[in-house]
This record gives C-alpha cells, structure tokens and sequence, in this order.
C-alpha cells in the first residue's frame, strides 16, 4: 500500500475535526470544576483516601517483616460501666492506668515495629487521658483503632478522638432491644450512631454476633443493615459456648451468616474472615497462630499475653518484650488454634501463612497446663500465673439462668466489646 503524504493526512485530520467539533468549555468553568472537586475530596473522602493508604503502607511493610507486631492490643481501663453476663475482661472497680505509663507502653510497641495499636478494656472511654494516648500512637506513626460499648459517645468525645488522630473505631452491638445479659443494643446505641455517622472524622465499624446461645439471631442483620444505611462498615463474629467450646452453627443462624457474608463491603476489618465459614459448620481451621509476635495482648498490668482468651503465658513484662521472645512465639504452634474464634489474630496471622512455624514446644493453652500441674503436682509457673492473673480458670459463662437464650460467653471476634 502506497505511503500517503504528510500533507494529505493533515487534510484528513481537519476534515474530520471540522464533521465532528470540540465542544468548547468556558476555561473558567472547568476550573470551578477542578476546584469542587478537590474541595469535596477534602471534606472527607480524601482523609478517608489517605488513611487508607496509610494503613496499607503501614501493614504491608510490616508484613514483610516476620518478626513484627503487625497488631497489638492494649487496655488502659479494666473498668467498664456495663456488665454483660458473659464477660470474663473487665470489673467495676479498677482505676485507670497512669497516663505515662501507657505511653512507655506504647512507645515501647513502636520500638517493637508495631504497625496496629488497638485499644480496649473493660471500656477505654473511662479513660481521662484517652485522646493524649491516641495521639501519641499516631504521632508515632502506628495506626490507632479502638474497641468501645459506645454508651459513653458525646458528640464532643467523638471530634476529640478525630483531633488525636484515631483511625478506626468499633461498637459491638449484641441485639436490637436490651435483656439480661447484654446491654449493648440497636436501641440503645442508635443515637450514638447517628452522632458518629455525622460528626467521626475516622472509619467506623459495627460488629454483630451469631451462634451459641444468641436469642435473636436475625438481630445480627438489622443491626448490619443499619450500620450500613450510616456508612458504616459491618463485621461479624461467631460466638462459642458456655464451656468455651464452638458448636456449628443451627439452620436459622447459618442462613443470617450466609446472608450477612452478601450483605457488607469489603474493608481491612473483614480481611482473612473466611476462616469464620469453617466455624459456623464446626469444622476447625488449619492454620498458624502467630500469637506472641504478630499479635500482642497487653493487660492493664503492662503484661504481654497471646491473647484475651490465653491470659497468663507467658505474662512477660512488656518492656523486657524483645525479639527473642517474638521469635519464639512466632514458631510455636497453639494446640488452641484449629477452633479458635478470635478474628484479629486469625488477621494478624494471615501474612505468615506460608512461612515455617517449626518448634520443639507446642502451646497447650494456659488451662491446659494448670490441669497438667495439678494432676502432677509439679509447676512450671504458668498455671500459677494465670490463676495470679485470671483467677480461677472457671467457666466463662456467668449468664443467670432467667435469659438462658442470651449469648453465654463472650463474643471472640476482633476484642471483647
Ligand atoms: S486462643 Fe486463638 S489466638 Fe489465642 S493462642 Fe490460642 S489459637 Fe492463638
Ligand atoms: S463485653 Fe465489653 S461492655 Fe460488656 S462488660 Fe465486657 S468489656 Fe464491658
């Protein structure tokens, strides 16, 4: 095919400008357009934008990393202002950790290569000093989330926590009208939600329970649906028994799962929660605990546990926490792991998943060793240690016989909240 001249295909290409015309714009009009834009971006969806990417970059780094904290857990407050009856983590007379100290903590979580500082309780909101916590978590470029029962939000509480720089917050709620058991209801938390939904300057989550035990189990999706109607995020987490074990799910609390699973956007706080598939039909997970180096539990005592439901082992001062004992935890494997419910290490864990966890020693659980010492008479510390710490390792269920429907322990999904 012959080549045509240049000056032919300029004449083609006016031809064609002129059949079909730019439209013109008014310069200043598309400036105007420029400048809502960036404008609406600021008012809100850019900080959204912005502390997401933050997050990822913060876990994605320390993701590459084995041996670092990607999530730690934190309580300044063992008191809480509710006493849900299936709780075993809070009471109602402690005082608040001294401000200073929990800065030591958190400054010693940084040291660490802490991408993820949660806090928790009892009910961090009792705490006076929370936001100078908040903020020193942020300063030190860690993401801050906080795990709350929400009773305590004033609209001033709230523009205070954005001020900090807290990142995430989470309101478990139990059922849509309050019982005997758990106080932590749609009905009551409506008006806080709303609150949030139009003054947080942070991501807002809503975790719903389902299985053992749980009266109402369709209260899990109205209380969704309606976190979602705020532009909320939604989670849920699958609750085990009075005796601390998980039983499948039953027909009408397996369709509110299988619902919910369609019901809510993706969001790092849903990340990794097909695992909670397996439990719902009481199958176990075969996966790694990371407890101990990617997931770190913190107790008012500045303690160092595996977990809210592990509390006792290894009870290691935080601030003589190291590497050595990050490397150990990483490696040894957690008989407790094929049936256990907790989502945020399941979470913390996940990016392992394809590394080694080879150990000599496996992590029985804390009970497990209490039992052993006193069927043997010997003692190793940690049973004596958990009782120090726990008390007795009783049943978890302290729910009254009048609300039997109720759910009996405590809900194992991301915190106790
Ligand atoms: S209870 Fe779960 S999170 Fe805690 S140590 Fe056992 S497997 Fe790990
Ligand atoms: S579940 Fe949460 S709100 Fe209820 S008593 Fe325990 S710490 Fe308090």
């Amino acid at each position: 095919m012959p080549l045509r001249p240049a000056s032919f295909v300029r004449g083609e290409a006016r031809l064609v400008s002129r059949a079909f015309p730019r439209p013109q714009f008014d310069p200043r009009g598309e400036w105007l357009l420029i400048l809502w834009v960036s404008l609406k971006l600021q008012s809100g969806q850019r900080r959204s934008l912005r502390r997401s990417f933050r997050e990822k970059r913060k876990v994605a780094t320390a993701a590459l990393y084995p041996y670092r904290p990607l999530l730690a857990q934190i309580i300044p407050m063992r008191r809480c202002n509710l006493a849900c009856a299936y709780c075993n983590e809070y009471d109602a007379t402690s005082e608040p950790v001294p401000t200073a100290e929990m800065l030591r903590r958190v400054e010693h979580l940084s040291r660490l290569g802490t991408a993820v500082v949660t806090i928790s309780g009892g009910e961090p909101l009792l705490h006076p000093e929370l936001t100078v916590i908040i903020g020193r978590i942020h300063d030190l470029g860690m993401v801050s989330t906080l795990i709350t029962n929400g009773y305590l939000l004033t609209v001033k509480q709230i523009e205070q926590l954005g001020e900090a720089g807290l990142d995430r917050l989470q309101v478990s709620i139990d059922n849509v009208n309050p019982d005997e058991v758990s106080k932590k209801s749609l009905k009551v938390l409506d008006s806080k939600l709303v609150r949030l939904a139009k003054h947080a300057r942070f991501e807002v989550n809503i975790n719903v329970v389902v299985g053992a035990g749980v009266a109402h189990p369709e209260d899990a999706l109205t209380i969704a649906r309606r976190a979602l109607d705020l532009g909320f995020t939604s989670t849920m987490g699958v609750i085990h028994d009075h005796t601390g074990h998980l039983k499948a799910l039953g027909p009408a609390e397996r369709r509110v799962f299988d619902t919910f699973q369609h019901l809510t956007r993706f969001s790092l706080t849903r990340f990794n929660n097909t695992f909670q598939t397996n439990l719902a039909a009481g199958k176990p997970n075969p996966w790694k605990c990371r407890a101990g180096s990617r997931f770190l539990y913190i107790c008012e005592e500045g303690l160092v546990h595996y977990c809210s439901q592990q509390r006792g082992y290894p009870g290691t001062p935080l601030e003589a926490y190291g590497l050595d004992d990050i490397k150990r935890a990483y490696h040894e494997p957690k008989a407790c792991a094929p049936f256990c419910t907790i989502a945020c290490v399941h979470q913390a864990s996940a990016f392992d998943r394809f590394r080694d966890q080879q150990a000599a020693h496996v992590f029985h659980g804390a009970e497990h060793a209490l039992a052993t010492e006193a069927r043997s008479g010997a003692t190793n510390g940690l049973g004596q240690r958990r009782l120090d710490i726990v008390g007795q390792p009783a049943p978890r269920s302290a729910a009254p016989s009048a609300a039997p429907s109720a759910p009996q322990s405590a809900p194992q999904s991301a915190g106790v909240q």
